[in-house]
């Protein structure tokens, strides 16, 4: 494949045609100007010729060399046949040079005679205006098709040359002219002639030939227009003058050297401008790699978060089903061990307590699950940071070793968050878990809780747990908060802490920040909004008391649950607690016991239910049907609650305690009395 190059493709414009004709201009002012005093006899300075042949030599045989480095791989055949124009050129010029009498040596030259240098010179120019003009044809001749052909070759065009060159000077050099053609003799006069006006006819018609086609050709091409232009002029003046030494005679060779010279300063200065170009373009193309990485790392990050939140769904999924499932049998056992706990002997107690502990242990594993994936109920309660963070001081501290020091740093006045405080401690829990485990000699853990400075955002409090530990790569930190993700061994470690924290923070409406420093120490942080005021609606929070004695007592309560084991617990909970209970599977027999009659003080419904209409639309259509009928829901799913409770709706969140139905059941029939007292009878 050809790849551009500027010198070669880059096509003349009417700015550059203008700057080569301005530059042109001088010279065939100066040939003109010259012109009527051309024939003057000036004094002989042999040296010139040697200084000309020297100066054009080198300055064509650089161009030759010039010409032949550019566009290598893909040479169009004029450039070619332009490199081949030079090397003549500059090969003859030093030739001339050595054979100019007196030019290189005080007396005689350096090589040949008085007739080799008098037809050399002749040979040379008529030479090189026709290599000029093949050139200029052929790449009119190409630009004209479209883009140059890349078909030219040095290899055989460059060893030609040479020969070519060879063979002219051996001609001049070797050849036993007769006297007619000798130096002086007609015949060489009329060949001087000839070739001279040949040389300026093959000039004018390159200048011509280049000039019409400027636009289609490239600079380069444009260029040459030039330089025939100036060598015509030369010649020109050399002819008028005639005679060797004349005004004419100097002002030829130094037409025709400043020509050749600037061709050679065009060429660099083309080069060196080719040469910007490129470093422009490599710029240009090292600032595009490095954008196109930075699109590949956002891509790659932003693939990762995908598969991350994909991750998320599945195993959101997954829990929201087993959850379900499982929260029916934690109630169950935990109404049924509530159930226990009331009756059984003091000396099976210790047994009762454990299972106790056991069932909230699995709770835990569930709710984590859930709250991983946003399926969580989240109870928010606006907490006093100040009071809320000391008082949990001793779960956190129970969770390190000996030779870890946790210390609590939170200002009593430092504000409140909107939150729910079991995921906050939760989520403090892993943090302080994690620290610990980062520093397996032992060390110090700070807990602090502060408020965010308002120069750096929304009024905000910023929990850190910060460890002394070993740190975390960079290549782990990209990874935390996916879930089971984790560097440590199977059984010590799940990979559900961060993501839990994260989860947390989003729900919350705050964010998560990690700064680590491997060998240095961790500190992660959760900001978590400001509250304005506390919350009305706060639960108190506490251990669970004992059963209070039922409001009243031996009132029917209706039970809505499709599931039979949680329905016969919970009603054998509240008919130990004193209530009088019917039990129900779906919220289509619940209505029709309704209309058949029966008369509950207060209705249980679990939420999700099969039978074609769940908890919140029986709440909803007792709640036309039966205002003064206080309704309880009861859910293990964060949608479904946060929606009942938006509706007004007194919420439990599954799996509940069997102290917090019995006081929801107690408020709902207090308002309920009170709302049915106060209405007329
Ligand atoms: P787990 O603790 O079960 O591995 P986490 O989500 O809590 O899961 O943590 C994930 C990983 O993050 C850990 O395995 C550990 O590599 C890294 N990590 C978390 N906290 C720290 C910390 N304080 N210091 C060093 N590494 C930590
Ligand atoms: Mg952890």
């Amino acid at each position: 494949m050809n790849s551009p190059d500027p010198l070669v493709d880059e096509p003349s414009s009417t700015r550059h045609g203008l700057k080569v004709a301005l530059l042109a201009t001088p010279f065939l002012l100066a040939a003109l100007a010259l012109s009527p005093i051309a024939s003057r006899a000036l004094p002989a300075v042999p040296q010139v010729s040697g200084l000309f042949g020297l100066v054009v030599g080198s300055s064509e045989l650089l161009t030759a060399f010039l010409l032949a480095s550019i566009a290598a791989g893909h040479r169009p055949r004029w450039l070619v046949r332009l490199t081949c124009a030079y090397l003549f050129s500059g090969a003859m010029a030093l030739l001339h040079a050595l054979t100019f009498p007196g030019a290189m040596l005080p007396a005689g030259s350096v090589l040949g005679t008085t007739e080799t240098v008098a037809w050399l010179y002749v040979t040379w120019q008529v030479g090189f205006s026709g290599l000029l003009l093949l050139s200029a044809s052929t790449a009119v001749r190409e630009y004209s098709r479209g883009m140059p052909s890349s078909g030219g070759s040095l290899r055989v065009a460059v060893p030609a040359t040479l020969v070519g060159t060879f063979v002219a000077f051996a001609a001049a050099r070797w050849m036993p002219w007769p006297a007619y053609f000798a130096p002086g003799g007609t015949g060489f006069g009329l060949w001087a002639k000839v070739g001279g006006g040949a040389t300026i006819a093959l000039s004018l018609v390159t200048t011509v030939v280049v000039w019409r086609h400027r636009r289609i050709c490239s600079r380069l091409v444009v260029w040459l227009a030039l330089v025939a232009a100036v060598t015509g002029a030369g010649f020109a003046l050399g002819l008028v003058g005639g005679a060797r030494y004349s005004a004419g005679w100097y002002a030829s060779r130094a037409l025709v050297a400043a020509g050749s010279a600037m061709v050679l300063i065009v060429l660099l200065h083309e080069l060196l401008r080719s040469r910007r170009a490129l470093r422009t373009a490599a710029a240009r193309l090292g600032e595009q790699a490095q954008a196109l990485q930075a699109e590949v790392h956002r891509r790659e990050r932003a693939e990762r978060m995908f598969v991350q939140a994909q991750k998320l769904e599945a195993v959101g999924q997954l829990a929201g089903g087993v959850a379900h499932d499982f929260n029916n049998l934690l109630q169950v056992m935990r109404l049924r061990l509530e159930l226990l706990r009331r009756q059984a002997p003091p000396e099976s107690q210790p047994h009762v307590a454990i299972l106790r502990d056991t069932v909230g242990r699995a709770e835990r594993l569930t709710s984590h699950l859930l709250s991983l994936t946003g399926r969580r109920s989240l109870t928010p309660e606006v907490l006093d940071v100040g009071t809320w963070l000391p008082r949990h001081a001793k779960v956190l501290s129970a969770l390190v070793r000996d030779d870890v020091r946790i210390e609590i740093d939170v200002d009593p006045d430092v504000g409140r968050v909107h939150v729910d405080g079991g995921e906050l401690e939760a989520a403090l829990l892993n943090l302080v878990s994690n620290a610990r485990d980062a520093m397996p000699s032992g060390g110090r853990v700070v807990v602090s809780a502060k408020a965010r400075p308002p120069s750096d955002g929304d009024a905000a409090i910023v929990f850190t747990v910060s460890d002394e530990g070993e740190g975390i790569e960079p290549e782990v930190l990209d990874r935390l908060g996916e879930p089971f993700f984790t560097t440590k061994e199977p059984g010590k470690g799940t990979g559900l802490g961060l993501a839990q924290v994260h989860a947390l923070a989003r729900r919350s409406g705050g964010s998560v920040t990690i700064e680590s420093r491997p060998g240095a120490g961790t500190a992660v942080s959760i900001v978590l909004p400001r509250a304005r005021a506390a919350s009305p609606d706060a639960p108190a929070s506490g251990t669970p008391g004992r059963a209070e004695p039922a409001a009243g007592r031996g009132a029917l309560i209706m039970i809505v649950d499709d599931n039979a084991e949680v329905g016969r617990a919970t009603g054998a909970l509240l008919e130990q607690a004193g209530y009088t209970v019917t039990l129900v599977e779906s919220a289509r027999e619940a209505l029709e016991r309704l209309a058949a009659g029966t008369r509950p003080r207060a209705v249980v419904s679990d939420v999700v239910m099969g039978g074609g209409m769940d908890g919140i639309a029986l709440a909803r259509r007792m709640r036309e049907r039966h205002p003064e009928l206080p309704v309880i829901l009861c859910t293990g799913y964060s949608a479904s609650s946060d929606q009942a409770r938006d509706e007004g709706f007194t919420v439990l969140a599954k799996p509940y305690e069997a102290q917090s139905l019995e006081a929801a059941l107690r408020a709902a029939l207090d308002g309920g009395r009170v709302a049915a007292e106060a209405q007329p009878h």
